[in-house]
């Protein structure tokens, strides 16, 4: 079940001090064929990633002791200061994910990071029954996810048969059934390179390439 707690947080941009509802406990069964976990109780991913309403800054409870370099907060107060008004709005947690994305992309982190943060951004707003930021994030997320495979930072060969499966659903969500079966059939390679133990490890990810090439499901079974 999922139990949640009341934390404080410091922003490092401007120094605003604030209460947040942070995760503290929670467990999972299933998942969404684009491995969104399906929680024993309330989802609490919105309660992972918390912002500065103040400012726009976000992050995880370890970004805000990080903190960011100097040429980063100047592009926090450019682009997300005069957008913190979207953080307000109740219905829409999935903007803390995007200012998140985008400040990890202004920190020139690896693009897998990026687009998992546009990818958990695109989980929240399927949770808040927004198709249309859903499929913007999830157009933003592929986009890394390709870029991850193509210069080399899916360095385990694990990464690079979970990434290019992930790819693939992607476009699948996305109606790009063309590019999904691509990528979909390119995962299936990758898998078949994994040598044991991995290629037993990762049984369930070869039925499901195999099952979304037969019959696409929205759900891992
Ligand atoms: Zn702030």
């Amino acid at each position: 079940m999922t139990t949640l707690t009341e934390e404080m947080r410091a922003c490092p941009v401007c120094e605003a001090r604030f209460a947040v509802t942070a995760v503290s406990s929670c467990g999972s069964h299933g998942a969404d064929s684009d491995f969104r976990p399906h929680f024993w109780g309330m989802d609490p991913t919105e309660n992972y990633v918390h912002s500065c309403v103040e400012c726009g800054f976000s992050g995880y409870g370890q970004d805000f002791l990080d903190g960011c370099s100097e040429t980063v907060i100047r592009k926090i107060r450019k682009f997300l200061s005069p957008r913190t008004r979207d953080l307000q709005r109740v219905n829409a947690p999935f903007f803390r994910y995007e200012f998140m994305a985008l400040i990890y992309e202004w920190e020139d982190r690896p693009s897998l990071e990026v687009g998992d943060s546009f990818l958990k951004a695109s989980w929240v707003a399927r949770s808040r029954s927004n198709r249309e930021k859903e499929r913007l994030y999830q157009r933003e997320a592929v986009r890394r996810f390709e870029e991850a495979l193509e210069i080399g930072e899916c360095e385990e060969q694990e990464t690079r048969a979970v990434v290019s499966y992930l790819v693939g659903d992607l476009h699948r969500r996305l109606n790009r059934r063309r590019r999904a079966e691509t990528w979909f059939h390119r995962a299936r390679d990758e898998f078949e390179l994994l040598g044991p133990p991995a290629e037993e490890n990762l049984a369930w990810l070869g039925d499901q390439i195999r099952r979304q090439l037969e019959a696409p499901a929205d759900l891992i079974d």
